[in-house]
């Protein structure tokens, strides 16, 4: 048997965007800010707002926006005779016992049935 699939394996492209003050040679602060450069101080860190305000003096000139990309597989989930929901990051045991891969197909197991709530 396998679980029901219940939503497919997705490549999830992030795009995200920095304000970046070059210090030195390979040395920079980086400041997650919007596309156009606005940066949320309240959701720094402490030192990270200290840097930020050093930045802002024009120290270390104005600064550029710099897109970052990323991505992140986000994993396939599916549902299993039992009912439950799981999320298929690898071979996964369902509470009821069940053992599936990450391709949701149900895996033998072997040795003593030890699933919770059978009698034997
Ligand atoms: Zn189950």
């Amino acid at each position: 048997m396998s679980l029901t699939i219940t939503r497919t394996q997705e490549y999830v492209d992030v795009i995200e965007h920095e304000h970046k003050f070059v210090t030195g040679p390979g040395s920079w602060f980086g400041f997650p800010c919007d596309a156009e450069g606005n940066v949320d101080v309240e959701k720094l860190p402490d030192a990270a707002r200290k840097n930020y305000h050093i930045c802002l003096t024009g120290k270390y000139g104005e600064g550029e926006v710099v897109e970052i990309s990323s991505s992140y597989i986000e994993p396939a989930a599916g549902k299993c005779e039992c009912g439950q929901v799981l999320i298929l990051r690898g071979d996964q045991t369902c509470d009821c016992g069940r053992m599936y891969n990450r391709s949701g197909q149900e895996l033998a197991r072997t040795g003593f049935d030890d699933r919770p709530g059978e009698e034997y």
